[in-house]
């Protein structure tokens, strides 16, 4: 993973963390000016011949190179004649749809030294963290000084929601001093994210060598199975083996 980066830099880059199998403790940081602890961002699973994640660009007032890469493999379906090619060409489109994660920034208190990382969590994680914001007693999750650690129990060879247990700690905690400076300032998600131009994208895509400033990949660790991996997700948009009329790819 380090490799993607370097690590000298100071321009709001991070590493991506991701969890192992067994328990994760993490604590949550949350920029002060932003109203929540995370931001969505759509992940295009599988993409190119490499098969590699890459992160959807269409919601940052940008083209993305994928989204239009699946808009062409649904026109080329529907002037395809054999019903057979028109399907693979559909599923394709479907399989490389852009499908929603959270992006937060945290800290693995298993690896403090690391300081603040991202995470790309699934939306069961986060709606498992949102059921603790509504009962107010459990306070401020988030905040430095009385928020609380999060064990997060995961389980790659579980499905769907099973993969992810969510527990806050019953106790408030501070964040690990040595963390607490660049906790009340954490990284930027949205420039740490959206780095990738299009001609970059493409270049991922058609599998050729990356640029050295390229955004890191999101977290494949948990890439989903063609099925959105939250089965609490609405259905997709273009099940696979539909009429290719739809043109919605997000799901
Ligand atoms: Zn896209």
């Amino acid at each position: 993973m380090s490799k993607r980066y370097s690590p000298s830099s100071s321009s709001g880059e991070l590493t991506w963390w991701k969890p192992k199998n067994g328990t994760n403790t993490i604590r949550i940081v949350k920029s002060p000016n932003n109203k929540e602890a995370w931001i969505e961002v759509f992940n295009h699973w599988k993409v190119g011949s490499s098969r590699r994640p890459l992160l959807c660009t269409a919601d940052d007032k940008r083209d993305c190179f994928v989204c239009d890469k699946c808009f062409e493999l649904q026109e080329e379906a529907k002037t395809t004649k054999s019903e057979k090619d028109a399907q693979s060409l559909s599923d394709k489109a479907y399989e490389m749809r852009a499908q929603s994660r959270f992006a937060i920034c945290m800290i693995d208190l298993n690896n403090v030294a690391a300081g603040i990382q991202g995470w790309d969590a699934p939306t069961t994680v986060v709606k498992k963290l949102t059921a603790f914001m509504i009962n107010s007693e459990w306070g401020d999750l988030f905040s430095i000084e009385e928020g609380r650690n999060i064990d997060i129990a995961y389980d790659s060879s579980a499905e769907g929601t099973d993969m992810y247990s969510v527990m806050a700690s019953p106790k408030q905690s501070p964040v690990p001093e040595e963390c607490k400076e660049a906790a009340k300032n954490p990284p930027d998600l949205y420039k740490s994210k959206y780095t990738m131009s299009y001609e970059e994208q493409k270049n991922t895509y058609l599998g050729a060598a990356q640029a050295s400033n390229t955004a890191p990949p999101p977290d494949t660790s948990e890439a989903p199975a063609p099925v959105p991996v939250d089965k609490t997700t609405p259905p997709a948009t273009v099940p696979p083996g539909a009429p290719t009329g739809g043109v919605n790819l997000r799901s």
